[in-house]
């Protein structure tokens, strides 16, 4: 069986490892270089997306994860999607580049920025101080929308949602990731 990795130095990374579980796979957390090494996938999980930067620097580990999504499938969500995108504002961030879409923080607002809901294909979908994807360029391919805005999308080896698949019971981002490994 394939592992996946969790990047686990902040944010929900249990609720991922415990999704991939749900979802038949095998997870393990990831604090560390050598840990990459030993993964067919990563999970780049929600949490504040500032603060993970500032540990994957202190880690020495932004590029080699970069490295690593030039071989491997990353799948990050919240958090992670706005570490994958090439462009990221309110405020402008460093990122990894790894996926051509441009995101804004913390873009619902401060009224409703958390909700659970449904998305227009009916799944169910967990919203925290969530980021919009404000471009997605000719390669993205949109696999979920939310009040017409991209919320899951692919491309190459790639994915990212801006909700919080591994907060819902039944996830078929998690079980897509582990097909792709
Ligand atoms: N608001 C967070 C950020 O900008 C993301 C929130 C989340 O991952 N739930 O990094």
């Amino acid at each position: 069986m394939k592992t996946a990795g969790v990047l686990a130095l902040q944010g929900d990374f249990e609720a991922h490892r415990k999704a991939v579980e749900r979802a038949g796979g095998r997870a393990v957390e990831i604090r560390g270089r050598a840990g990459l090494e030993r993964v067919d996938g990563l999970i780049l999980p929600g949490g504040e997306s500032t603060t993970m930067l500032r540990l994957l620097n202190l880690e020495q580990l932004f590029e080699p994860l970069r490295e690593f999504g030039l071989r491997k499938p990353i799948f990050g969500t919240c958090a992670g999607a706005i570490l994958l995108a090439r462009a990221v504002s309110n405020p402008v961030q460093a990122s990894l580049g790894l996926m051509d879409i441009d995101v804004e923080r913390n873009a619902y607002g401060r009224q409703v920025d958390s909700r659970v809901t449904r998305l227009e294909d009916g799944q169910e979908a967990v919203f925290i101080r969530a980021p919009i994807i404000r471009r997605a360029g000719d390669g993205v391919r949109v696999l979920a929308r939310y009040q017409g805005d991209p919320v899951w999308v692919e491309e190459g080896l790639h994915m990212a949602a801006t909700f919080h698949p591994e907060l819902s019971p039944v996830s078929d981002a998690h079980r897509l990731f582990l097909e792709r490994l």
